[in-house]
């Protein structure tokens, strides 16, 4: 299939990809690594009149540290997360979590802000992204705003983002000591997309108590949640075997799964409680090393 005709723009800064949204509105599309967008428009489910690439806009690449946290900027690629030496020391979920993306072509070209704004219901990063806590920055014509990622997932493929608005980076909280994080993932046989996935962050206190854990689910439903039954049964907790098998067995609870050709509600759920038990434990050995 081809795409419908279409007018390519490239926008080098995000001000100049702003300002190109403004003038050509709801007939345009922000085009990162395309690996969404473009089989979207083959399949001419969207068919954008005009397409604004912002995957070679410098400011939007790249990771930095900054005041006690890791800055990502939105049109970074699953390669580069993988691969940085300050994602695997700082966020190693998110390395894992990237690593795991697709194959090899994909995760070479597919970005995070791409990945995140398109809210796929079983994309890796928006489970990854809520679990650590992020701050999204958006950007429109009126300035930059910060969005809490609690707030940033609204439905299917449905965020918090603006018509007009681009997202510029993804704002990580360095955790502190005895913190830890994992990812474990049941992947569709072909894409690699999730079918399941959780993303498990654990915090413990002086006394090896877990004192703060959030834990979250994504190919579960319309969008990523989070397991909140899971992280009130670990909060507070001296973690063990028998507790992590208790939280385990509740990720689930309170949810409406989906039930659809991937698996059913019931085949989910139990993917739910095995994921979240592995999660739950790669995230305590690290905690406990950290
Ligand atoms: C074969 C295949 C396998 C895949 N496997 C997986 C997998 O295992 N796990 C997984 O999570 N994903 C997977 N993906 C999806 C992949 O990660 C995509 O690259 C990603 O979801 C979208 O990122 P992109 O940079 O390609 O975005 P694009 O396709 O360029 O854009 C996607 C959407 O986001 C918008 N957008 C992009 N950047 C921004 C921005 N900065 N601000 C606002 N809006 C923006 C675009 O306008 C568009 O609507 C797979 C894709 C393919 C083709």
């Amino acid at each position: 299939m081809y795409t419908t005709a279409f007018e390519y723009h490239r926008a080098a800064t995000v001000e100049d990809a702003v300002r190109l949204l403004a003038t050509y509105g709801d007939d345009a599309r922000l085009l990162a690594g395309g690996h969404s967008l473009i089989p979207l428009m083959k399949l001419r489910l969207a068919r954008p009149a005009h397409l604004i690439d912002i995957g070679r806009a410098a400011e939007l690449t790249g990771i930095r540290p900054e005041n006690g946290r890791l800055v990502v900027g939105a049109a970074t690629t699953h390669r580069l997360l993988a691969s940085s030496p300050a994602v695997r020391a700082a966020l190693p979920m998110l390395a894992e979590a990237a690593e795991g993306i697709g194959d090899v072509q994909v995760r070479g070209r597919g970005t995070i802000g791409g990945s995140l704004a398109h809210a796929d219901p079983a994309a890796d990063l928006p489970a990854v992204v809520l679990a650590l806590s992020a701050e999204l920055v958006a950007v429109g014509p009126t300035g930059a705003r910060v969005i809490p990622v609690d707030d940033f997932f609204h439905g299917l493929m449905a965020t918090a983002l603006a018509p007009g608005e681009i997202l510029r980076e993804i704002r990580f909280p360095i955790p502190p000591a005895r913190s830890g994080a994992a990812y474990e993932k049941h992947p569709h046989a072909a894409s690699r997309f999730a079918v399941v996935g959780v993303a498990a962050a654990l915090h413990l206190g002086d006394d090896g108590g877990v004192a703060g854990a959030r834990v979250a689910l994504t190919g579960v439903n319309t969008h990523a949640v989070r397991a909140s039954a899971a992280e009130g049964a670990l909060v507070g907790i001296a973690p063990g075997e028998a507790a992590l098998d208790a939280a385990a067995e509740r990720a689930a609870d309170d949810l409406d799964l989906r039930d659809e050709r991937t698996g059913s509600a019931e085949y989910r759920r139990h993917l739910v409680g095995v994921y979240a038990r592995r999660a739950l434990e790669r995230a305590l050995v690290r905690a406990r090393g950290a």
